[in-house]
């Protein structure tokens, strides 16, 4: 490793995968990263999705989850948001490389002339790609590790030149430069009362076919594996019995690194890799996390209020904001996910009974608008603890707009061009964009507080940066009506004066926020908004005794 101040040398994991696809190689690379980490060692992840969009920012939520944003403005794989809450430390466009950018970096460098003369080809101009934005991350000279998860299955058509790739680095940087976890399944067939390694011995032949031989295995297993089982899959997959490694399901994904860290996953990849550290991981403040999310002392429930709410993963780092919040107040958050759609007809307004606070998501067009302003109703006459994100914070205005300001057909723009009122607009600077891939507002962005406000008390200081992810905004045209009719904006752009939070004073906790606060909370650093909302909804709770539901 390289001394204090001086450019590190970084070392590279590559994490595959095999048998099927969602064993988690997100949570397994995150945990062995945070390990690392709390070893002193500088780490960063990296996710490589073998699909042809540029990125994941045109996907349905259906298709692919939750989009994540970076600090830059990269719209990424939601992986990125289990390695920044793992993690503490923010990625970047360079953390989440897709096929269709490599492809779009070697076309436009044809054409542009770069490769004169040549055939363009998958080996080597594909690859070289690839290679190039593994290194990326590592000639920056911060890390000491970079961790690279290869998406998909080994034996995918589509992942094969990653793979390639990887298994090029490893003759290019040193067998001691790298090194290759390959994650798989031992399923647990119940008529026959068996763990069975037959999966696992295909994937790893497979992975060995395109020339990458795993250092190390993690087996993902319902059960625990004997020794004789894991001395089995040692003979098979051709590696020690000490690198097969068990990976129980867990409790919560928060425990992954602890049991990472009893099957001594952190200590052979450093052996591996040639790394002396005899330190012991610092997990006291992880630890001190775990123990306030597995003993709450209060129980609520939030009604999370989307129209996507049949995929969780759709609003994964909202769900995660409110773990988070939970363990800080020693709450466990029950999450009653309500699809807005369910939120208009009929006595709608029993669904959004018995919530200590409800939760109005991020979302585009039209479907399940109605609903989400429906809920905001609710909220604001109940005074239930109302919290709306981006999309959310839009409803808020609007409800505000036709219900209290009396803008009969109040809308944003972006649901309905004709409203007589568009209290929603579209941003100065998008009007002339038809693009829709990587054209939004996004990213990070200042915002000022306003003294004394509800936001203020929430963060603790007046300057704020948070994340964006949208094309519409709160219309500056009605600021006025909406500051004497009570609503207030407290956030607000320092250089493009848009609003960015509103709220109510009458209320015990009413605030939307066009930024999205769920990308920056980690386990080290919950956001605040969800910390406070949290409380408020403790306050709003009717205590229960302990061990009762709702
Ligand atoms: N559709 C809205 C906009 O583009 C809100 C986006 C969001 O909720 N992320 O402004």
């Amino acid at each position: 490793m390289s001394g204090k101040g001086q450019p590190k040398t970084a070392k590279y994991i590559f994490v595959t995968g095999g048998v099927t696809s969602s064993l988690g190689k997100g949570i397994i690379a995150s945990s062995l990263a945070k390990l690392l980490q709390a070893r002193g060692l500088s780490v960063t992840i990296q996710k490589l999705d073998p699909y042809i969009n540029i990125d994941p920012g045109t996907l349905n939520p259906y298709e692919h989850g939750e989009c994540y944003v970076t600090n830059d403005g990269a719209e990424t794989d939601l992986d990125l948001g289990h390695y920044e809450r793992f993690l503490g430390v923010p990625t970047s466009q360079a953390n989440n490389i897709t096929t269709g950018r490599v492809y779009f970096n070697v076309i436009t460098k044809e054409r542009r002339g770069d490769y004169l003369g040549k055939t363009v080809q998958v080996v080597p101009h594909i690859t070289d790609e690839i290679k190039q934005n593994i290194l990326l991350l590592g000639a920056t000279g911060q890390y000491d590790i970079v961790i690279t998860e290869l998406g998909g299955c080994v034996g995918d058509i589509e992942s094969l030149p990653f793979i390639e790739a990887a298994r090029q680095l490893k003759w290019d940087l040193g067998e001691k430069n790298t090194l290759f976890i390959h994650l798989t399944l031992v399923p647990y067939i119940a008529a026959a009362g068996e763990l069975k390694t037959k999966p696992t011995q295909h994937s790893v032949r497979a992975l060995s076919e395109y020339g990458i031989q795993p250092d190390i295995i993690v087996c993902r297993t319902e059960h625990p594996i004997p020794q004789e089982m894991r001395r089995k899959i040692a003979l098979f997959c051709n590696v020690s019995p000490n690198d097969v490694i068990e990976a129980m399901d867990a409790e919560t994904i928060y425990d992954v690194p602890l049991l990472m860290r009893k099957e001594k996953l952190d200590q052979r990849a450093l052996y591996k890799l040639d790394i002396y550290n005899d330190k012991d991981a610092d997990l006291e403040q992880w630890k001190n996390f775990l123990g306030k999310l597995k003993n709450p002392t209060e129980q609520i429930t939030i009604g999370l209020v989307g129209k996507y709410v049949e995929l969780k993963d759709s609003y994964k780092s909202i769900a995660e904001g409110l773990i988070h919040a939970g363990a800080v107040n020693e709450t466990k958050v029950n999450v009653v996910w309500i699809s807005s759609e369910n939120l208009v007809e009929g006595d709608y307004q029993k669904k959004l009974e018995n919530l200590d606070g409800i939760l109005v998501a991020p979302g585009f067009g039209e479907r399940g608008i109605e609903g989400k302003i429906n809920a905001v109703k609710y909220a604001r006459e109940n005074k239930v603890p109302f919290f709306g994100i981006c999309l959310g914070m839009q409803c808020a205005v609007i409800e505000y707009a036709r219900n209290v300001i009396g803008l009969e057909n109040a809308h944003s723009s972006e649901m309905n061009k004709e409203t007589p009122y568009p209290v929603i607009d579209l941003m100065e600077e998008q009007k002339l964009v038809t693009n829709k891939g990587g054209t939004m507002r996004l990213g990070a962005y200042a915002c000022k507080l306003e003294k004394g406000s509800l936001a203020h008390h929430v963060y603790g200081k007046l300057n704020i940066q948070e994340r964006h992810r949208h094309r519409y905004e709160f219309n500056n045209a009605y600021l006025e009506q909406f500051k004497n009719a009570g609503m207030s904006p407290t956030g607000i752009n320092p250089d493009s004066g848009l609003v960015e939070v509103v709220e109510l004073k009458d209320h015990p906790f009413f605030i939307g926020v066009q930024f999205h606060p769920e990308y920056k909370s980690n386990v080290a650093n919950p956001a605040p908004l969800f910390v406070h909302f949290v409380k408020a909804a403790l306050r709003n709770a009717i205590p229960l005794m302990k061990g009762t539901t709702k």
